[in-house]
């Protein structure tokens, strides 16, 4: 079995396929830890579907136990629900090592260049690159989790990109105070904010994360939710990252 792509599906993909006795080699291009814009928000369930408690300090030192809803007419609903929340770096590392301790090799820095049918062995031939060393694997699997633009899937379902992919998530990311709860994490369903579904603000260690996601013009709706929380809740500091 070859999995491509150590994101949260493929490092889960790889870990339950080695863990089912599958000779499991799992590639990720790039160096790990790795950056991946991303929120980390996750509902609790998710350690089920990962088959594993994420230990504390996986997690970010803030927990988030409560949330804050404004509603599209302005009511705000107030409750109590523990989200997980984590940096994807730390927690896709994470992963990583859970399904290399289940048998599988796990390589880094290691990409997929391309994949051909042998119909004759009933086979995938798969071209992988480690710094510029190639390497042809045969496996009889192939998971392609190598993310939204992924190789895999262009390769086998060319008709699935041939259009331009649309819409875009805008994250802020501020270091300073602000005159909010450190546990909760709010939800605005406006659509002057977000016409997609809500923007968010909480924080994650020192960082509030700030964002909101269109399908045309995201900056601007990001821009706009940056002002109006920066006003209502008094933020003092500075946008240290935006992406
Ligand atoms: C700004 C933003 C905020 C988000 N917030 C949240 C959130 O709060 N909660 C949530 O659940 N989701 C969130 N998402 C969505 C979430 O990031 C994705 O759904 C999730 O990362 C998908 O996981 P994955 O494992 O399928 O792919 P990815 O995490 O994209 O992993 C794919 C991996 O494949 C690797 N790869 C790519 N090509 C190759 C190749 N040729 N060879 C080898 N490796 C390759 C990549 O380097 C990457 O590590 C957010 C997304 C964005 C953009």
């Amino acid at each position: 079995m070859v999995v491509v792509g150590g994101g949260v599906a493929g490092s889960v993909a790889a870990r339950f396929a080695a863990k089912n006795g599958f000779k499991t080699l799992l590639v990720e291009k790039f160096k790990t830890p790795r950056n991946k814009p991303c929120s980390g928000i996750q509902f609790q369930y998710f350690e089920k579907l990962i088959g594993e408690k994420i230990p504390r300090e996986k997690l970010c030192r803030n927990e988030l136990s409560r949330v804050e809803m404004v509603t599209p007419r302005g009511k705000v609903l107030k409750g109590r629900m523990k989200m997980l929340n984590f940096w994807r770096s730390t927690f896709d590392s994470w992963l990583n090592s859970l399904a290399a301790d289940a048998g599988a090799d796990f390589r880094d820095n290691t990409s997929l260049i391309d994949l051909i049918e042998d119909k004759n062995e009933d086979k995938i031939i798969v071209k992988v690159s480690t710094e510029g060393m190639q390497e042809e694997v045969k496996t009889r699997y192939l998971i392609g989790a190598d993310g939204m633009l992924s190789r895999v899937r262009r390769k086998l379902r060319p008709q699935d990109f041939d259009r331009k992919a649309s819409g875009a998530t805008v994250n802020y990311y501020f270091v300073g105070e602000a005159n909010l709860d450190p546990n909760t994490l709010y939800m605005f369903y406006k659509r002057e904010f977000c016409p997609l579904m809500f923007a968010w603000v909480y924080l994650k260690d020192d960082k509030w994360v700030i964002g909101t996601g269109a399908n045309e013009n995201p900056s601007e709706y990001a821009q706009r939710f940056f002002s109006y929380v920066k006003e209502k809740y008094g933020l003092r500091g500075e946008v240290v990252k935006k992406e």
